[in-house]
């Protein structure tokens, strides 16, 4: 937009038509003072400035507007029809001009002023957005790449972990077989594959997130009884964890059209955060039910709980709450996992969580879920 800054309606008038014909949007204002406060309140490409008014006078608008931070990109052609001495023109620029006419205005001059005028401010405004865009870019993969040194070194350290017992216990077990002492060569075995199935599960996420990476995680969707598959679910999560009682209330049998092995794998790493999350507790509650054609399955803990502001952010990718994670083991993909196995089948996932009394993490999927959501 532009703005004709005099106090003579004529020129105001005759300005503005010229200006509009061209398709130029215009305001106007009729003394220095008005002209400040529409500069405060719109955005102008251009100001077209008396120089002679009562007043404030053009200069001094000029000068005043030089000190708007909104006003940093306009231009400004001062109009002038006494003032055609150099020490004026150069007063004009040195105010903050960009160009200085002198009156009687040739219109067909103004006019090609004016067109140069916004096409370097379109120019300069692009530019401007690019920068912007190129800074914002940057910033962006430094944190991206200062997350993935982060991620590196997480991994490493947790793949490392199981790996360093399995080696211990390998160790042992020689031993023990020399000594043929069979009751702790099982001990010491049993103990091996646990390690090595801990080491299994954090590959197959690691493997996972890449497939999500690349839109390679495909589904197997076929029928499946959900009240069936909790029960099993219920039954191996207990032999691994002895010391919880896993309950569930509600029932879904009808059956439900979605890939089994991943909604599985949604529940017990719900499970398996809720029992993680939860020390000096023992017990966990599923509750799963059928609303208007959705199922619902809830796992309820009674754990360390999740802020208001965390709970925003759980599900994202490699996401741990910064104030407990130092205390338990993990990668803080598991969630970011299912979130995604669930948008796929078209559902949702959600946590009601309440910190220091322990957290629900629910998920609803459609009991006839569509074809491929990508
Ligand atoms: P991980 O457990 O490997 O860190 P997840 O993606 O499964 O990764 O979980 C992300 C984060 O959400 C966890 O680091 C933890 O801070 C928080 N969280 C998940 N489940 C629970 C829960 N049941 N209770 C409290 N905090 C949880």
């Amino acid at each position: 937009m532009i703005l004709i800054v005099d106090d003579t309606p004529e020129n105001l008038i005759s300005l503005k038509k010229v200006l509009e014909k061209h398709d130029f949007e215009v305001d106007t204002a009729s003394s220095g003072e008005e002209a400040l406060k529409k500069v405060l309140k719109n955005e102008y490409v251009l100001i077209i400035l008396d120089v002679q008014m009562p007043g404030m006078d053009g200069f001094e608008v000029a000068e005043a507007i030089s000190g708007y931070s909104k006003a940093k990109e306009t231009a400004i052609i001062f109009l002038s029809a006494v003032n055609t001495e150099v020490k004026f023109i150069t007063k004009g620029y040195s105010s903050g001009g960009l160009d200085y006419i002198t009156k009687p205005v040739d219109m067909g001059i103004l006019l090609l002023k004016v067109k140069t005028f916004y096409r370097i401010y379109e120019q300069s405004r692009k530019l401007i957005e690019i920068q912007n865009a190129l800074l914002d870019e940057i910033e962006y993969r430094k944190q991206a790449e200062h997350k993935k040194d982060e991620f590196i070194s997480i991994v490493s350290h947790e793949l490392k972990t199981p790996l360093t017992s399995v080696k211990g216990y390998v160790q042992l077990l020689a031993r023990s077989i020399d000594k043929g002492d069979v009751g702790t060569v099982k001990k010491h075995l049993h103990k091996a594959q646990m390690q090595l199935e801990k080491l299994n599960e954090l590959i197959a996420d690691l493997l996972d997130i890449s497939k999500i990476e690349s839109g390679k995680l495909k589904f197997n969707k076929q029928h499946f009884v959900m009240d069936d598959l909790l029960t099993n679910i219920i039954e191996v999560m207990h032999q691994s964890n002895p010391d919880f009682t896993i309950s569930k209330t509600g029932s879904v049998k009808e059956p439900v059209f979605a890939d089994e092995m991943r909604i599985e794998q949604v529940i017990i790493n719900f499970l398996t955060n809720a029992i993680k999350y939860s020390p000096g507790t023992s017990e966990v509650k599923i509750n799963v039910k059928l609303e208007h054609d959705q199922v619902y399955v809830g796992v309820r803990d009674y754990g360390i709980g999740i802020g208001p502001e965390q709970q925003k952010s759980v599900f994202e990718k490699f996401y741990r709450v910064e104030e407990t994670s130092p205390h338990f083991q993990g990668l803080g993909i598991g969630l970011y996992i299912s979130a995604e196995i669930i948008r796929r089948h078209g559902g949702d996932v959600g946590v009601n969580s309440t910190l220091g009394e322990g957290s629900e993490f629910y998920f609803t999927i459609p009991l006839h879920s569509a074809a491929e959501i990508d």
